[in-house]
């Protein structure tokens, strides 16, 4: 089963993923924590995307495409994987289509989880808040200037993703502003 997720920072794509790697035993590639941990471990890549990371921009189609291309040759996406927070640009959506007709492999399914935009800020501050609450450190753009460039990123270079694939009849759609379970149900049945 390979999958991708799309929806605005803060849609539960995280959240769905982990119910989504238990059910089909598939790993979740998230270019949002790959990117956090080369920023953290300090490479190349890391050093190259902190700054913009932290601004909330996006790093550069070429190096999440390279991190993307490596890993999903890895061993335990043999028999697939859940893609978060990638495709983020319609270039990197058109890299994967390439990507993936060299590596002869097929997607499954794509799916955008549907949230009002109004809801996403108080979902951050939210998911901030926890995570102090448990003793964690918040992430560097989960703060609400570097959200309101993400959300604009979103707007402007991932919202079109969406219809991308919506284009090539591909895309399905679930409510994401259902409680988390309903969502879950959702997902099960587009998935069959
Ligand atoms: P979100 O909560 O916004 O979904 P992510 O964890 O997916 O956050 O990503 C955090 C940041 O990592 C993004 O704001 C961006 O700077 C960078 N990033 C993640 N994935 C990509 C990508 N596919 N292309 C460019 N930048 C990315």
């Amino acid at each position: 089963m390979r999958l991708i997720l799309l929806g605005p920072p803060g849609a539960g794509k995280g959240t769905q993923a982990a119910r989504l790697v238990e059910k089909f035993k598939i790993p979740q590639l998230s270019t949002g924590d790959m990117l956090r941990a080369a920023v953290k471990a300090g490479t190349p890549v890391g050093l190259q995307a902190k700054a913009v990371m932290d601004a909330g921009g996006l790093v550069s189609d070429e190096i999440v495409c390279g991190i993307i291309s490596d890993r999903i040759e890895e061993a335990d996406a043999t028999n697939g994987f859940i893609l978060d927070g990638f495709p983020r640009t319609v270039a990197q959506a058109e890299a994967l289509d390439d990507m993936l007709a060299k590596k002869a492999m097929k997607l499954d399914a794509i799916i955008e989880l549907k949230v009002d935009e109004n809801a996403l800020l108080a979902r951050i501050e939210k998911r901030a808040a926890e995570t102090v609450a448990a003793g964690g450190t918040v992430r560097a753009d989960d703060n609400p200037d570097a959200f309101r460039v993400r959300l604009v990123a979103y707007r402007e270079q991932t919202a079109p993703v969406s219809a991308y694939y919506a284009s090539h009849g591909v895309l399905k759609t679930v409510d994401g502003m259902a409680p988390i379970d309903q969502v879950t149900a959702a997902l099960d049945a587009v998935l069959g």
